[in-house]
């Protein structure tokens, strides 16, 4: 900004007010200039930051799986007045059909979640879409877990996503389950999260006789069949049975669940770090928790496409929020990104808004659409220098992160936004005063890493990733900064208004 000069009674300038130089003023015009979100904030915007941080911090607690982020997610939703959209694909005639306004969703089998608000414009004219995963690394048990040695009694596990194994030692970890009974009932279970609740640990090696381990690289310090979880050391008081160690953990999870060892085989276990989520630094200026990626940008596209939509107001294009399962592993499967399970909802979305439905429609709306990949990018560290550039890195209070590529080496297993839409959205976040940040994953050739925008954009529509920078990314305790989330729910809520 341009100080006024400010001529003193004695007719002499104070050095500091100075008129800037030509040189001054022109860099201030074509210097991309990177300001501090905290900075800019005013002080309502400084207390919305505090109150989105509290909402967020509170849901991650309750939802560290993907079965209970999208739980949570369809309670939002149900409050909000939104309908599933599978009662309504069998009712004919116009009592089926959506009207602008309408607010829908659909459920994918409890672990993915996609919801729209209908607009103004119809669906095959485009939709303006934020997806994101709400899958994070994690440790899984193993098919047949259960085992005794030693007194002790662990659970085998294979570890889901990209971890480094040796994080996930020496921390307390809670047990999320799911297991569907020979009954065909489903039971939760949950053990670690009360704070009467035991926990569990993996263990590592005592310094003392670590000298052969610490020899070995960090990728095989802890091999991925070491880590195992310790769950129980007491035996069933009964000298004729073998491994009574393991008997007596079955017998105390028989009572409480009615489950068998054969119900380990096709349930779902999923091993989290216990911790809840904490402000971080003297100035509470970040929060620390597990999963992070990519519930960060999960929760503000959740919350940016209700709040957008609330007091029922009709947005100008259908607005969708796409969650989905198995980002970390590929996005395989009937829950994930490379399922149909988008062009599913898209189509539905045709055929329920319009009568004279035909297989064109949801072609036209896909090819005709804008996403923001709403997801997690590593942010700038000072404790590793090297494998960032620090040009095109992403640095904690300077807004929301726009990727205009991902991949490794060469770009190759990643997306890539053309120039037009990286444009557009660059442009509606100039407009609305929202700062944001460039964020290319690392040093050339030093990794890399792909998100869910490469499979929606495979479908014809315009992708661009964008999200939050993030330090200790897949570990048990990532980082994220309050105002860039905060800042990230604003970004996304332009997006849904005006792409
Ligand atoms: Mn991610
Ligand atoms: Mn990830």
């Amino acid at each position: 900004m341009r100080k006024k000069t400010e001529e003193t009674k004695t007719g002499g300038r104070k050095k500091s007010e100075e008129a800037k130089t030509g040189g001054q003023l022109l860099a201030e015009k074509l210097f991309f200039d990177l300001k501090n979100c905290w900075d800019t904030a005013g002080a309502g915007d400084l207390k919305a930051v505090e109150e989105f941080a509290e909402g967020y911090k509170s849901f991650l607690d309750r939802g560290k799986t993907e079965r209970e982020f999208v739980r949570q997610a369809l309670e939002l939703l149900k409050k909000r007045g939104f309908t599933d959209i599978e009662t309504l694909l069998d009712k004919s005639g116009a009592s089926g059909l959506l009207k602008p306004g309408a607010k829908v969703y659909q459920n994918i089998r409890g672990k993915s979640l996609v919801f729209a608000v209908i607009g103004d414009k119809p669906v095959g004219e485009g939709v303006n879409i934020l997806g994101a995963h709400v899958d994070s690394p994690r440790i899984d048990l193993k098919t047949n877990p259960l085992y005794e040695d030693t007194g002790f009694v662990l659970f085998d596990s294979h570890y889901y996503g990209g971890i480094k194994h040796y994080q996930w030692t020496t921390i307390p970890l809670a047990m999320h389950g799911v297991l569907i009974g020979k009954d065909g009932k489903r039971r939760d279970i949950c053990i670690g999260e009360d704070p009467e609740d035991p926990v569990f640990t993996i263990t590592d090696l005592l310094p003392h006789l670590a000298r052969d381990q610490m020899q070995k690289k960090a990728s095989e310090f802890i091999d991925g069949e070491e880590l195992d979880i310790l769950a129980g050391s007491r035996p069933y008081a009964d000298p004729k049975v073998k491994e009574r160690v393991k008997l007596y953990l079955l017998n105390l999870l028989h009572e409480k669940y009615g489950m068998v060892e054969e119900d380990f085989a096709g349930a779902e276990f999923e091993f989290v770090p216990a911790h809840k989520a904490r402000d971080i630094g003297i100035d509470r200026s970040m929060i620390g928790a597990y999963g992070h990626d990519d519930r960060c940008c999960a929760y503000a596209a959740l919350l940016a496409a209700l709040d957008l939509t609330s007091a029922n107001k009709v947005p100008e294009k259908t607005v969708i929020c796409i969650l989905t399962d198995k980002e970390e592993i590929g996005s395989m499967g009937n829950t994930g990104a490379q399922s149909r399970l988008f062009e599913n909802f898209i189509a539905y979305l045709c055929a329920k808004t319009r009568k004279d439905y035909s297989e064109i429609l949801p072609r036209r709306a896909l090819s005709n659409s804008s996403m923001l990949s709403a997801d997690v990018n590593a942010a700038y560290d000072p404790n590793f220098d090297s494998v960032y550039d620090k040009k095109t890195a992403s640095y904690f209070g300077k807004g929301i992160v726009l990727s205009k590529y991902t991949g490794r080496g060469g770009k190759f297993g990643g997306s890539e936004a053309n120039a037009e839409f990286c444009q557009k959205v660059q442009g509606l976040l100039n407009k609305n005063n929202i700062q944001w940040q460039y964020g290319d994953l690392g040093k050339v050739d030093k990794g890399g890493g792909g998100t869910i925008a490469q499979h929606v954009a495979n479908l014809g529509v315009e992708v661009l990733d964008c999200g939050i920078p993030v330090l200790s990314m897949h570990s048990p305790f990532e980082v994220i900064s309050k105002i860039d989330l905060y800042t990230t729910y604003k970004g996304y809520i332009a997006f849904l208004r005006e792409a």
